[in-house]
């Protein structure tokens, strides 16, 4: 049994953690998060989240977030590959498609997600994906992509019903963060998050973003826990994901940590 919570979605290299790391970690820490996946979303990202995984034994991914796929190049591919060769790098991403903003238009986002399936089949490693307002397409491009790439997760799950029903019937995993936490933006998956089985579910922060205190009225949380989220609030999505799933916090740990240990292909 573990009773220990892991992160999977922290991106530590985001600039207001810079020079902090180590702070960042061991608040962390204390706040019985063991484990982090530090994510890359660049080139530059992912070297450093790589270097970051092996000097504090946690995991990390390499890839292009769909905001940066304009930086796409005809090297990347291969600059990736060298990347995932490290044996702390265990997934693909975090890649996928964002309609939310187009920071690079749909055309790049499309196909710079697909050399990143490219490189998942490749190195058999799975995929960290990300989906913000564009559903029916990266259904459709897993569906066919899953045979061959059978580890996908849809990291900050903030959909709706139909769309958790037809991922999970697609067998990824799904990934919840503080939206749960959150009285606005998050109510709605509070009627349905229970139907994500056991063996699919993660939790994560998304740090330094979505706060889980960002509709708190309790006084002890001040603007700073609003604004600046940190990977030592996890707890507050595992409580919030354990109350609505009519489930324990350590039974959250316990099954969340397995799939962590399973999915990423870690020894023990
Ligand atoms: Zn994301």
């Amino acid at each position: 049994m573990s009773n220990k919570l892991v992160d999977i979605c922290v991106n530590l290299t985001d600039d207001v953690f810079a020079g902090k790391e180590k702070n960042i970690i061991d608040a962390a820490n204390k706040n019985n998060v063991a484990k982090m996946v530090l994510v890359g979303n660049d080139l530059d990202s992912s070297l450093k989240v790589s270097s970051l995984a092996e000097q504090f034994s946690f995991v990390a991914t390499a890839g292009y977030h769909p905001h940066n796929a304009k930086d796409w190049n005809e090297k990347s591919y291969d600059r990736l590959l060298s990347i995932l060769k490290n044996n702390h790098v265990k997934a693909v991403g975090e890649c996928g498609l964002d309609f939310n903003r187009n920071f690079s238009t749909p055309e790049i986002q499309n196909s710079v997600f697909l050399n990143h399936i490219d490189l998942a089949k490749e190195t058999n490693l799975p995929l960290f994906v990300h989906e913000r307002d564009a559903f029916h397409q990266m259904h459709s491009i897993i569906k066919d992509s899953i045979k061959d790439c059978d580890k996908i997760v849809v990291h900050c799950f903030t959909g709706t019903k139909n769309a958790l029903i037809d991922y999970l019937d697609l067998g990824v995993h799904i990934g919840l963060t503080g939206w749960i936490c959150d009285d606005r933006r998050g109510k709605h998956l509070r009627d349905f998050i229970n139907i994500i089985p056991d063996d699919k579910l993660f939790i994560e922060t998304d740090s330094p973003y979505l706060s889980p205190y960002i509709s708190s009225k309790k006084p002890e949380v001040t603007s700073a826990m609003k604004h600046l989220n940190k990977p030592e609030y996890l707890v507050e999505v595992a409580k919030d994901v354990a109350k609505y799933r009519n489930q324990s916090y350590d039974y959250i740990c316990e099954i969340t940590y397995q799939n962590y240990l399973k999915f990423f292909g870690i020894d023990k």
